[in-house]
């Protein structure tokens, strides 16, 4: 609307193209709104992915049919064509890959789409900058920081993307931080330097590209120390980067759907980092800096006795119980054992037992994890309960069953001040009148700590690997 007013007040008239353009920008704004909303439910994420991407769709159409240049005109045939051609190569290389991705790989593919993302803003801030006006500094700030937050994001996701694809290594060289802050430091000094000089913008070439190089070196060396554990934490902040980047290439255009899209990822991608940060009771700083678990306060020692149980006991407890709770974890999904706990709740709920699944927000290794698996399996939507409606009843549950699930059921985070859990929210299994535990050995989780809920007087342990021990277990029950 700025553009609009301005067009007006300058007294060149507003035309008929421009309302449409505008306009067309509001709507595309609504449909973000709708459509992010419906992605807060896995039966309507779907169909808020279609509205978002009709919203940006009706954005690019009127762009392209409506948009004036600086001289007034529509953007030159020749134009259209490379980005009919761009979007074009662009839609079928996403397509494939997004076709082609296995759930697993998730997170690297969001990585690189990011990556893209943050390299177009960078681009942007690039190429713009020569017309920027020199000595104004708004235009030349949403210039400098589309480019540094761009290719923070763009060479960042790339790292991230190679390391969850196993390409890159971690490097926690504890220096690491000293340079990563020297380098901001200087990336930062340098971009105010550009921001507040009165150069013109052809006198600042290199400083231009001097910064874009400190940009891209500081997103890989923010990147590598990194604990692979905690990328999905990073990815969701460099999601939020890119998108913030986004909104700048926005400004710079004076394109309403661009800010407004922009702001809405690097708004949500914020949301999500803190939100993931909290649910593993961390902050931003411990995540990025990267000391979890290390120097933690690791009870050992006499923590009790562990009590195991036999597969027929546990066919007989689980068929003749009234409610049960599976509270699956990692070790669920590294034994992909969701199809067969799934069978399990079947044959039991055929029983007349009643049977919910626990979602713990941070359980596994990826946001949602465990809502991906599950509906992989075809468990239904309404079975999944969040952690926060479960808990209230867990003391009416008669089995709580743990199936690879390790920190986000440690009660250690409601009474071990010393824990590096403390603090954290947990699925309160131990309020179960019984508990039984799926998992290999004695293995630690992704924090490394001791759980007690193992040696609890109600807790029997069910060792061994969690898609052959449900395996035997659904053989046994078929058998009673
Ligand atoms: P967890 O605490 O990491 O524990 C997983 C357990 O699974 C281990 O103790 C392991 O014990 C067991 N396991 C491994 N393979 C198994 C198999 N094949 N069959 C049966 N059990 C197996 O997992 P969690 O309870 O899901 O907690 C997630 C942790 O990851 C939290 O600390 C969270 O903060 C962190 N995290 C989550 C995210 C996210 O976005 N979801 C991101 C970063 C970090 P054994 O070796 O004895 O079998």
């Amino acid at each position: 609307m700025n553009r609009a007013l301005g067009i007006i007040l300058d007294g060149k008239g507003f035309t008929t193209g421009d309302a449409i353009l505008e306009l067309s920008y509001l709507i595309a704004a609504l449909l973000f709104v709708f459509g992010l909303k419906l992605l807060s439910h896995p039966e309507s994420a779907r169909r808020g992915n279609l509205w978002a991407a009709a919203g940006m769709g009706l954005a690019m159409v009127t762009t392209l049919l409506l948009h004036k240049t600086s001289e007034g005109t529509g953007i030159p045939l020749t134009n259209v064509w490379i980005i009919l051609a761009a979007i074009g190569l662009g839609s079928v290389i996403g397509w494939i890959m997004a076709k082609r991705v296995k759930m697993t790989a998730m997170p690297q593919l969001v990585s690189f789409f990011n990556a893209t993302g943050g390299a177009a803003s960078a681009l942007v801030g690039l190429l713009e900058y020569p017309n920027a006006v020199a000595g104004n500094i708004s235009s030349i700030m949403v210039t400098v920081l589309g480019l540094v937050i761009g290719a923070i994001a763009f060479s960042g996701s790339m790292i991230a993307y190679g390391k969850l694809e196993g390409k890159v290594g971690d490097i926690m060289k504890p220096f690491m931080t000293y340079i990563n802050l020297a380098l901001l430091i200087l990336t930062v000094a340098l971009g105010a330097y550009i921001i507040f000089s009165p150069n013109l913008p052809s006198q600042m070439t290199w400083a231009i590209y001097t910064l874009l190089a400190l940009s891209l070196i500081y997103g890989v060396l923010f990147v590598m120390p990194i604990g692979g554990a905690d990328m999905p934490v990073v990815i969701s902040l460099l999601n939020s980067l890119t998108g913030i980047a986004a909104s700048m290439a926005g400004f710079i255009y004076n394109n309403q759907a661009m800010i407004l899209g922009g702001i809405l990822v690097g708004a949500a991608g914020m949301i999500l980092t803190l939100l993931m940060c909290r649910a593993m009771n961390r902050s931003l700083l411990n995540v990025i800096i990267g000391s979890f678990g290390v120097g933690a306060n690791v009870a050992g020692g006499d923590q009790g006795v562990i009590k195991e149980i036999t597969l027929s006991d546990a066919a007989i407890l689980l068929s003749y119980s009234q409610k049960v709770v599976f509270i699956p974890g990692y070790g669920l999904a590294v034994a992909q054992a969701q199809h067969i706990a799934h069978e399990l709740d079947e044959l039991l709920e055929n029983k007349g037992v009643e049977i919910k699944y626990a979602i713990h927000p941070v359980a596994g290794r990826m946001p949602g994890h465990m809502n991906v698996l599950l509906a992989e399996a075809d468990v239904p939507y309404e079975k999944l309960i969040e952690m926060d409606d479960i808990n209230p009843g867990m003391p009416d549950v008669d089995v709580a069953v743990v199936v690879g699930a390790n920190d986000v059921v440690n009660p250690a985070a409601y009474d071990d001040p010393g824990s590096p859990i403390y603090g954290m929210p947990i699925i309160d299994a131990h309020m179960a009148k019984n508990v039984i535990i799926m998992k290999r050995g004695m293995g630690k989780g992704y924090a490394g700590i001791e759980n007690a809920l193992f040696f609890n007087d109600k807790t029997r342990m069910l060792f061994g690997d969690a898609k052959s021990s449900i395996q035997k277990l659904v053989a046994e029950i078929k058998t009673l």
